[in-house]
């Protein structure tokens, strides 16, 4: 029997991605939150959940110490997704890669004369190449966390992070001046791992997919 791992991060990603698994037959036997275990079993007694990092999730599928994974674009795009195949954008965990400034701060203006901005993130290379797409001169200060705080302590003019309802925002008066990308979490699969273990990834990839049809018929109705 082909043994199927698949990886999770706690939070969000978790909790969206269950009625998905849950149509493809697949139910987690403990709440990561509530048991703190990192290696889960399921109903389903070829199929184990890991729970790692956002972050660090493309890292395991691309080693092959998970098949499968669901990462979200941002962490995709910041890392770069070689040698693991997205066969699906799943909808889900979805916000807007955006800069955002202090309610105060005339960004239009700053950028017009030129001035170099002070730009705090923990997406560098997204952050780098929308910069310097618009030709703004960019000084990146690396956080990983808490990116709200850096304008309202003087570390920074601007953050680039991910916003969804935009209460974090508005709750550190800052405002978002600029859409930088959509994000949404993505399947992704290990290479090897599609070609060896086909027969039963391919199934729950196609069980998968149906399920995000579903919920999108479901939004649009
Ligand atoms: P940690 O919080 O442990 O530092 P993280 O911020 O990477 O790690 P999460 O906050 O759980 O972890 O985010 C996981 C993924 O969910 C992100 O990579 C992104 O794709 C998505 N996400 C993050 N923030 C939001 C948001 N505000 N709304 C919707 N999706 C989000
Ligand atoms: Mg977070």
């Amino acid at each position: 029997m082909n043994r199927i791992t698949i990886a999770l991060s706690k939070g969000r990603i978790f909790t969206e991605t269950l009625p998905l698994l849950a149509a493809a037959g697949i139910r987690p036997l403990e709440d990561p939150e509530s048991s703190r275990k990192l290696i889960i079993g399921t109903n389903r007694s070829d199929v184990t959940i890991i729970i790692v990092r956002a972050s660090d999730v493309p890292t395991y599928v691309r080693h092959g110490a998970a098949d499968l994974g669901v990462a979200g674009k941002d962490v995709l795009y910041e890392q770069g997704a070689e040698g693991v195949y997205q066969p699906l954008d799943l909808k889900i965990a979805r916000c807007t890669m955006m800069v955002a400034v202090p309610a105060q701060f005339d960004y239009v203006n700053a950028v017009r004369q030129g001035a170099r901005l002070r730009v705090a993130t923990k997406y560098l290379k997204t952050a780098r190449e929308h910069f310097a797409e618009k030709g703004v001169h960019v000084d990146l200060i690396k956080l990983y966390g808490s990116m709200e705080l850096a304008p309202l302590v003087g570390l920074a003019d601007a953050i680039v992070d991910l916003v969804s309802t935009g209460s974090t925002l508005r709750a550190n008066h800052l405002v978002a001046v600029e859409d930088i990308m959509p994000i949404s979490a993505r399947l992704i699969v290990n290479q090897a791992a599609l070609k060896l273990k086909g027969a039963a990834i391919q199934p729950l990839i196609e069980a998968v997919a149906r399920a995000v049809q579903g919920e999108e018929a479901d939004v649009a109705s």
